[in-house]
């Protein structure tokens, strides 16, 4: 196969800690993925959050990923280096009229869900912007702007999803695509003002520029797949195919974070662990 025909897996994890059991599965499950079908696999470091992502948790996620057997691809893009290209994106995603300013903070927001019981959450469980887009006078706006406040800039969910129409996506293991619904996320932060973009439109710029042709990852993420997709189609991006891996679960059932202090692979490794029990117990092998 030509390496231009070759499908292309992407690992995406931010340096925000190390990594753990669950980090394991889909680092692994695209390994597996990559190397059944002749593919390649890259590693993509997201980490345009500077006050959670640190160098030396970078470091560990390498370190970690070749202890338990994996290779890829070198460079490895490290996504806070390619901001111009999210910001690309983004004058387009402006140009077409679908981002405006939103200086409201994060308390005005808590107010103003506070004041309207039953106001819906996104998939995330969060609030939904509370907000119209021109629910802040021009004044304002231009008096905060000119303040020097901090705002971000937000997608205006209805007029893009009114732009694009239907969209649906393709799940392995599917034989219907799946229909998105990006208006469940309301509207999303796209960038902010000290972090010229966001989760949602760096992941679909750098999964397009990068060529990836397969997505694997947790199921925790299918719902912003909704996201992904819309900005794909606004961006005139290609659509990958999607697999959204169940996710391992603690003995109470909850899903590992670092939040809850899952144990990280470093600890397993610590305690005695080898590479080949590390991945059978993330349940995948590279044999
Ligand atoms: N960086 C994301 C995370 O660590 C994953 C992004 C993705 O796979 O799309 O949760």
């Amino acid at each position: 196969m030509t390496d231009h025909a070759r499908p292309i897996f992407r690992f995406a994890p931010s340096p925000n800690g190390l990594l753990h059991l669950g980090h394991a599965r889909s680092a692994l499950l695209n390994a597996a993925m990559a190397r059944a079908q002749g593919g390649r696999l890259l590693l993509r470091i997201e980490d345009i959050d500077p006050s959670r992502c640190r160098p030396e948790f970078e470091a560990a996620i390498e370190e970690d990923l070749a202890w338990l057997g994996l290779d890829w691809e070198r460079p490895v893009r490290r996504q806070s280096e390619h901001l111009d290209d999210h910001a690309r994106a983004l004058k387009r995603l402006a140009a077409m009229g679908l981002v405006y300013e939103s200086f409201e903070t994060r308390a005005e927001i808590r107010r103003a869900v506070e004041t309207r019981p039953g106001w819906p959450r996104d998939p995330d469980g969060a609030p939904l912007f509370p907000f119209a887009r021109d629910a802040m006078s021009a004044a304002e706006r231009d008096r905060r702007r000119a303040a020097g406040e901090p705002f971000a800039l937000r997608l205006d969910m209805a007029r893009a999803v009114g732009r694009a129409g239907p969209l649906t996506w393709h799940e392995t293991g599917q034989a219907a695509p799946v229909a998105a619904d990006p208006l469940a996320w309301g509207d999303v932060v796209i960038a902010r003002k000290e972090v010229p973009t966001s989760y949602h439109l760096a992941v679909v710029v750098d999964d397009a520029l990068q060529g990836v042709t397969h997505v694997v990852r947790g199921e925790d993420l299918k719902a912003a797949t909704s996201v992904h997709r819309l900005l794909q189609h606004l961006l005139k991006l290609p659509e990958p195919l999607y697999t959204h891996h169940a996710l391992l679960l603690d003995a109470e059932g909850r899903k590992l974070s670092k939040s809850i202090g899952s144990r990280s692979l470093r600890a397993l490794r610590e305690v005695g662990l080898s590479p080949a029990d590390v991945r059978c117990m993330a349940g995948v092998s590279l044999e």
